[in-house]
């Protein structure tokens, strides 16, 4: 950062702090990721000084001749690339993506149907502590008790019995693949649009590791910084007929000015989605997410679903008698960056759940194949089963280190 550095010094020592962590870690995030260079010059760029209020060709400033084209060009590759009639590329993130569509279609007080935050459902789909939840009536479906994967048949009977205007589908950490035409003929069955949230698995439907819900979908929305491998940012995409409804919530509805650098940004990552070689990555992050799981079931560990199709993992940590708390801060001392996240049925607090997420997207994006993959569930098991014991935690740390200097930063 050579101009930050001599202006700012004290922020410039923290950025690069921060690339070093990022460098020297194994991130396990699932929903995190590593851009390209490309991605982080659009970031960067001057067109962050512009303001954009509207839509391309219909802006409230002057000064919008290059806005436009980069706008549209977002636009018009997440069409191609998803096969969507119409995208909005402006929602500053995935929260305010969701909240757009129920601003869209919904009233104050409307019955909504999604998935519940402990059982892999996002807080924007109706939790307590959201403006979903609080706005709106939302009913929540959950895992099956047996299985402890989602049972349409079970999400069927209560939107039969609650009749809602909106239904929901899509999650945060649930390790499985959806059935879209499911959740499409429930909808249409009781009247309700269907909206997906693909933001977790968006990269694999563009790499076609994933079914697209595209097809089936009223409304699909997503971020652009996890899977998809973009920067912070998000998009809606719908039907041809839904395209005013959508593009009037998000603006004016919530939102002023786009964040035009993330605009430009956007049409980076689309431009990389598109290639060929990202269909390789997409695979290769189920394939990765597949061996860690099938490892981490090899040392003992219990999986939420006894595995995983996507690309991410869930851990039930109760038969390790470990709160996923204190196990999530000793794995990043040992360089294994993860988050703890409830376990379905968890009977301990969300301060300290039974349950531990990872996911493959970062690693994958540096280079780690499944033989990487599989030794980061040797790792695992050996900081758990050594009690967090701070001196296998030191180890580790040495040779999570140095398998990191193996795989550059993108
Ligand atoms: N939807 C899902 C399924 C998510 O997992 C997330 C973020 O984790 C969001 C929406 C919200 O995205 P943001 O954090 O960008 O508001």
């Amino acid at each position: 950062f050579p101009l930050l550095s001599s202006s700012d010094p004290q922020l410039a020592a923290l950025l690069v702090d921060e690339e070093h962590r990022q460098r020297d870690k194994i991130r396990l995030i699932a929903s995190e990721n590593y851009v390209s260079g490309a991605v982080r010059e659009a970031c960067a760029s001057v067109i962050t000084n512009q303001y954009s209020e509207g839509y391309p060709g219909a802006r409230y400033y002057e000064g919008q001749q290059i806005v436009d084209q980069v706008e549209r060009l977002a636009i018009d590759r997440a069409k191609a690339l998803f096969g969507a009639e119409h995208v909005n590329v402006q929602p500053h993130s995935g929260s305010p993506a969701n909240l757009a569509v129920y601003l869209a279609f919904l009233k104050p007080g409307d019955t909504v149907l999604a998935m519940q935050l402990a059982h892999g459902g996002h807080l924007t789909h109706g939790s307590k502590a959201s403006i979903t939840g609080k706005h709106w009536n939302v009913v929540h479906y959950g895992l099956d008790p047996q299985t402890r994967r989602l049972d349409t048949t079970a999400i069927r009977e209560l939107a039969l019995q609650h009749r809602p205007k909106l239904l929901i589908a899509g999650h945060s950490a649930y390790p499985r693949l959806l059935d879209f035409a499911a959740f499409r003929a429930i909808a249409d069955e009781v009247g309700a649009l269907l909206m997906v949230d693909m933001a977790h698995f968006a990269g694999l439907v563009a790499g076609g590791a994933h079914p697209s819900p595209v097809p089936y979908a009223d409304v699909v929305t997503t971020t652009t910084h996890k899977s998809l491998r973009g920067p912070r940012g998000a998009m809606i995409l719908c039907r041809a007929e839904h395209a005013a409804k959508i593009d009037k919530a998000v603006f004016p509805g919530l939102q002023g000015g786009p964040h035009n650098a993330i605009t430009a940004a956007i049409a980076a990552t689309l431009n990389e989605a598109l290639r060929p070689e990202f269909a390789t990555y997409a695979a290769q992050c189920v394939t990765n997410a597949r061996a860690l799981a099938d490892e981490l079931m090899s040392n003992g560990f219990e999986l939420v679903t006894g595995g995983t199709d996507n690309h991410l993992i869930l851990i039930d940590l109760r038969n390790k008698g470990i709160g996923g708390k204190p196990l999530a801060a000793a794995l990043d001392r040992a360089g294994l960056v993860t988050n703890y996240n409830a376990a379905p049925w968890d009977d301990q607090p969300p301060q300290n759940p039974s349950g531990l997420r990872l996911g493959s997207p970062s690693m994958t994006t540096r280079g780690f194949g499944e033989t990487e993959f599989r030794q980061i569930a040797r790792w695992l098991a050996r900081v758990v089963d050594s009690g967090l014991d701070e001196s296998v935690i030191t180890t580790v740390a040495a040779e999570t280190g140095a398998l990191c200097r193996r795989f550059p930063l993108p």
